[in-house]
């Protein structure tokens, strides 16, 4: 019943490393918009897993599975910050948000966030009462800034096309393409080879 992720494999479920908490929880919804567009939080105990290894809490953490209503609450407010963030890249800026995304963030955003406490061998821990309601708090947040700052420039659309991820280009010179170079950016590089060799190869 517990999900933990103290075995290793478990951390490799679902996608992160876009840079960001709520461009990782957006994914969630892969290939959004797409054809084989794929609900990863279907259920439960998928939330559970996805808080567990996203979340900011030690390894071995139980996160307790939340009800339907809150995974419920979670689906929504992902596409919330979808809607956000996409209404914030337009010309429209952040004001073009609806109203009922802008409420369901900023409702979600007023819950409280996990909270760090220091141990006594100097470690930071996070920790929250409703493990899984704290998480939304934390992207709801998340979003919210980044709808709203100078980082929201550098949020781009992964190149890969059967990828529908967005990510923060944190490199300096602002020309990352992909989602993750162990994924689309490693596909891309041998379709290039590819094609190169073929070509060389008179084909
Ligand atoms: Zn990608």
């Amino acid at each position: 019943m517990s999900v933990t992720s103290a075995s290793a494999p478990a951390a490799s479920r679902f996608r992160s490393g876009s840079g960001r908490l709520c461009l990782d929880f957006m994914r969630t919804l892969r290939l959004r918009g797409m054809k084989g567009a794929t609900e990863e939080l279907a259920t439960p105990e998928a939330l559970a897993a996805w808080v567990a290894q996203l979340g900011p809490y030690p390894a071995g953490t139980a996160v307790p599975a939340p009800t339907e209503a809150v995974l419920r609450q979670a689906q929504g407010l992902r596409e919330a910050v979808h809607t956000l963030l996409t209404a914030a890249r337009s010309d429209s800026g952040p004001v073009g948000c609806p109203p009922e995304a802008r409420d369901l963030l900023n409702r979600s955003a007023a819950a409280a966030p996990p909270a760090p406490a220091l141990d006594r061998s100097g470690a930071l821990a996070y920790s929250a009462a409703d493990p899984v309601e704290a998480v939304l708090a934390d992207i709801a947040r998340d979003a919210l800034v980044l709808a709203t700052s100078p980082a929201l420039e550098r949020v781009r659309a992964c190149g890969g096309p059967d990828c529908a991820a967005w990510f923060l280009d944190t490199s300096r010179p602002g020309n990352r393409r992909w989602c993750s170079m162990e994924t689309c950016g490693n596909k891309a590089k041998k379709s290039t080879w590819r094609s190169k060799h073929e070509s060389v190869s008179g084909g």
